[in-house]
């Protein structure tokens, strides 16, 4: 399964204004800057001079369900499965996962990737999902 975001894609710190945003070019707040005794590429944000290593800020950071089981999910909810029976037998609140849906909108253009390339879900599965989460995120056209 391919990482959906890595550190120095995206500023992990919630008081940023940069949180969460994914990096591209337009926007290189995140510089390297160096690595940990233990060999861990460190990062930092140039926006709130926050450092931080890669354990931090993947796609779906600190949330309790493991990043698997929450793109399963959206993988579902893509397929056309009701949200209130994956509710059932998810065993997640609906809250949560939608929770789970504002931020895969977030990094829209990551999780697609996941979705079209691991879980080989088609196009328009996928705009299924956006639609469901009624926003696009940072989704860019290229
Ligand atoms: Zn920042």
């Amino acid at each position: 399964m391919s990482k959906l975001a890595q550190v120095g894609d995206f500023c992990p710190n919630k008081n940023c204004p940069d949180y969460g945003k994914l990096q591209g070019h337009q926007l290189p707040n995140i510089i390297k800057f160096g690595t940990t005794k233990k060999g861990r590429q460190r990062s930092k944000c140039k926006s709130c001079q926050q450092t931080f290593t890669e354990t931090k800020g993947t796609l779906f950071y600190r949330r309790r369900t493991s990043e698997t089981e929450i793109i399963d999910t959206l993988a579902h909810i893509a397929e056309g499965n009701r949200l209130s029976s994956l509710v059932r037998t998810g065993g997640h609140k609906e809250d949560t996962i939608g929770d789970w849906l504002r931020a895969a909108g977030q990094h829209a253009e990551a999780v697609e990737e996941v979705l079209l390339n691991d879980y080989e879900l088609s196009r328009g599965q996928i705009d299924g999902l956006w639609a469901y989460v009624g926003n696009k995120g940072e989704k860019k056209l290229s």
